[in-house]
């Protein structure tokens, strides 16, 4: 099976045998119409494949409007409603298998099938990276929703008050705006300029070794982001129920103290029947999990596209 991951900076890719798994990386690079890059795409896959077929599993930086991979809207790619899944699968042909799915989504597959969650059937994945990303699994399935937005956990609302933070989403007060890294950056940029935080502080990962060291700023803006995360945290997993939850992404990554902080909060908030079963961990499978997600899902024939011609009918 193959994998690939279609991000706003890279298309990666992978072939994954039952032991190996042979890798492929090259910038997404410009232009980033959509007849270019399903080329890019499909010489890929060709390569990788050397002639076998079988199934493609495709993640992309996008939100989808259906299952059959049509894209409704890619900042990353500067794409809107534009049928991606339509188009790759009539270049690749029926030899190949293929399925498009939300790339978190994917991700959080991958995490299930090989890494920090795997052997669970019920999954909340959040990662928080430049914005704030989520996937469910519950009991075995992939939650995608009526329309493709379940999962969207970095738009619940933290605060509703006139002064919530504007979200790039219309909204206000969504925990992105508090936590995403673009936010957070932001934030410090304007603190630093205030004087209020010293200006050796620059991202996420100094704020967090400053807090650990005792700096009082940083440590206050640990104290007041934490709780805030923990909550939307809690609030998911009891919806949800899940036996792990799974927390990635650049800033969770390299940000242990303020993972230990939401993580000691939400076990002092969250009741106790969601709470006991359930475990805290960091994701395992950093940038390959989007490919690997995704080439399982195809695998396991998850809203395929192509549908696999039966072994007894004739050759196209
Ligand atoms: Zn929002």
């Amino acid at each position: 099976m193959i994998g690939i991951d279609l991000g706003g900076s890279n298309l990666r890719a992978a072939r994954i045998d039952e032991s190996a798994m042979t890798g492929h990386r090259e910038p997404v690079g410009e232009p980033r119409d959509p007849p270019r890059i399903v080329e890019k795409v499909a010489r890929v896959v060709e390569s990788l494949a050397q002639g076998e077929g079988g199934p493609v599993g495709v993640g992309i930086a996008a939100m989808l409007s259906d299952r059959r991979g049509t894209v409704a809207n890619s900042p990353h790619l500067r794409w809107r409603d534009v049928p991606f899944g339509e188009l790759l699968a009539a270049r690749l042909g029926p030899r190949y298998q293929l399925g498009v799915y939300n790339d978190v989504n994917a991700i959080i597959w991958g995490e299930a099938q090989q890494g920090a969650a795997r052997g669970c059937t019920s999954v909340l994945g959040v990662y928080v990276g430049t914005g704030i990303g989520g996937g469910v699994i519950a009991n075995g399935q992939l939650v995608t929703g009526t329309s493709n937005c379940a999962g969207e956990i970095g738009h619940t609302k933290v605060r509703w008050d006139r002064d919530a933070a504007p979200c790039q989403c219309g909204q206000r007060g969504c925990i992105e705006a508090y936590v995403g890294g673009s936010y957070l950056l932001a934030r410090i940029e304007r603190e630093t300029g205030r004087g209020a935080c010293s200006d050796q502080i620059v991202t996420p990962d100094d704020v967090d070794r400053a807090a650990a060291a005792g700096d009082p700023w940083a440590l206050g803006l640990w104290q007041e982001l934490a709780p805030l995360l923990s909550v939307t945290l809690g609030n998911a997993v009891a919806v949800l129920n899940p036996e792990r939850l799974v927390l990635g992404g650049g800033v969770l990554a390299r940000c242990p103290l303020l993972v230990r902080l939401v993580t000691e909060h939400m076990a002092e908030t969250t009741n106790g029947p969601s709470w006991g079963p359930l475990s805290v961990v960091l994701a395992e499978l950093g940038d390959d999990a989007g490919l690997v997600g995704a080439a399982h899902l195809a695998a396991s024939g998850t809203d395929l596209i192509t549908r696999p011609i039966p072994s007894s009918g004739p050759e196209p």
